[in-house]
């Protein structure tokens, strides 16, 4: 059955705050065809999980686009994306982030980053301790770094059916993002963008302060994974 994505995107923006959180739209595994539909209904940030599909659609697709990278990102593959990404959510290494500086300089650019933090009971998610957080946001550093900015925190809850659970764990978000703003005071630091939030979960993100949400299945449908 056909979907209408551009009413499926009306539908879902008319259910949040734009002014609280900005929608990233999660297109992964999703034809250019379909994608287009929610570009000519007024999106155009949309968020990918893998660095090849992202380059692919890159390509294809306006260039007035801003590509989020939203999934797992291996250092041997930052090169691809660095001319052009817009927003990469998932760092979650200092390795990764020295990798993104210098593929920045090659690109001629500064490339914002958020850190993702660990805040799930799963093993199987990625992302660094609150400690790893504020080590790398030091000065120590950052100062070597002159090609990426942090811009803020990401993170993934429990997938659980526990409404409890869930809001724990973006509330420990919040509140690890609220202490950095206020204790760190590095020029390449700035804490305005808090990503949290996916389909199931994205209205108590928004609750707790989430400033972007990226949900894909409730706008382009159930993904398929044999196709
Ligand atoms: C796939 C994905 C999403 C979107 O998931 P939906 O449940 O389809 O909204 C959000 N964030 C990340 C990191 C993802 O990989």
């Amino acid at each position: 059955m056909d979907i209408d994505i551009g009413r499926n995107l009306q539908t879902f923006l008319s259910t949040i705050d734009q002014n609280k959180a900005k929608l990233i739209a999660v297109s992964k595994t999703k034809p250019v065809s379909l994608i287009m539909k929610a570009y000519e209904a007024g999106q155009r940030e949309f968020g990918e999980n893998k660095v090849q599909e992202m380059v692919e659609k890159h390509e294809e697709m306006p260039k007035d686009i801003h590509w989020h990278l939203i999934g797992h990102l291996q250092t041997n593959k930052v090169k691809y994306i660095a001319s052009f990404v817009h927003l990469i959510h998932s760092v979650d290494s200092e390795k990764l982030l020295r990798t993104i500086d210098k593929e920045a300089k090659k690109a001629n650019r500064v490339i914002d980053c958020l850190l993702q933090v660990h805040i799930a009971e799963e093993e199987t998610k990625f992302g660094l301790s609150d400690e790893e957080v504020k080590l790398l946001v030091s000065p120590e550093v950052l100062d070597g770094l002159p090609n990426v900015r942090i811009v803020g925190l990401m993170g993934m809850a429990t997938n659980t059916e526990s409404e409890e659970q869930v809001k724990k764990e973006f509330r420990h978000l919040k509140a690890l993002f609220e202490e950095l703003k206020s204790t760190t005071n590095h020029p390449r630091v700035t804490m305005a963008e808090l990503s949290m939030g996916m389909s199931g979960d994205y209205q108590l993100a928004i609750e707790e302060g989430s400033t972007m949400v990226r949900v894909g299945s409730a706008i382009f449908g159930q993904r398929n994974y044999s196709a």
